[in-house]
């Protein structure tokens, strides 16, 4: 069933994160959503959510993207999130799945570079474009097998050479919400969540 896995780790009445019941609208022209949530939960990640079947397609992002075409990003699959997921900034509360301080670190639209976006996926190897605030261009998300000990297989997320390539580390370059112009540590402030471990995740 479509989000199982995303509300059974969640308890809604404690989390403010949201439930996925809204309708799913099925509009004949639409722009496909992109976000990347930062994370500040027992390890910092970047969420990679590209909206595709009525879900956002979902990877966490240990260090974060990089502009660097040379640079490979490991990309970790986790469960489909809704759709309105994507506006969420705040605070999970302790002792929820994936408690600590989410903010809306970019924003967007994407677009499929391949004829089946399903078909990409099942090969492993997907290409688009970014029309992000702080990501743009061309990027692919290629599968890999998995590292080390893990048998799950993980993806690589790397930018493709163009003239949105470069060589600034964007993490650092562009720490804030595009949503609320918010460090990570003045989201944990305003919303009660843990300042100083939020605060571990800005620049
Ligand atoms: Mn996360």
């Amino acid at each position: 069933m479509v989000l199982e896995d995303y509300r059974r780790k969640r308890r809604f009445h404690v989390t403010g994160e949201p439930a996925g019941d809204a309708p799913v609208r099925r509009r004949p022209i639409k722009a496909l959503a992109y976000v990347i949530q930062k994370h500040r939960a027992s390890h910092l990640h970047y969420d990679f959510r590209l909206e595709w079947n009525g879900v956002m397609l979902s990877w966490a992002v240990p260090k974060g993207p990089s502009l660097d075409p040379s640079v490979k990003r490991l990309a970790t699959p986790v469960e489909d999130h809704p759709l309105e997921y994507a506006d969420f900034e705040g605070v999970i509360p302790p002792g929820e799945y994936g408690a600590g301080t989410v903010m809306v670190w970019d924003k967007g639209t994407w677009v499929p570079e391949v004829p089946d976006v399903d078909d990409a996926m099942r090969k492993g190897e997907l290409k688009f474009t970014l029309r992000g605030k702080k990501l743009r261009g061309s990027w692919v998300l290629v599968r890999t097998r998995g590292f080390g000990r893990s048998p799950r297989p993980s993806w690589l997320l790397v930018k493709h050479r163009d003239r949105y390539a470069a060589s600034a580390d964007i993490t650092v370059e562009a720490p804030r919400s595009v949503l609320s112009n918010r460090l990570l540590a003045d989201i944990a402030r305003e919303e009660g969540g843990d300042v100083a471990l939020a605060a571990s995740g800005d620049p």
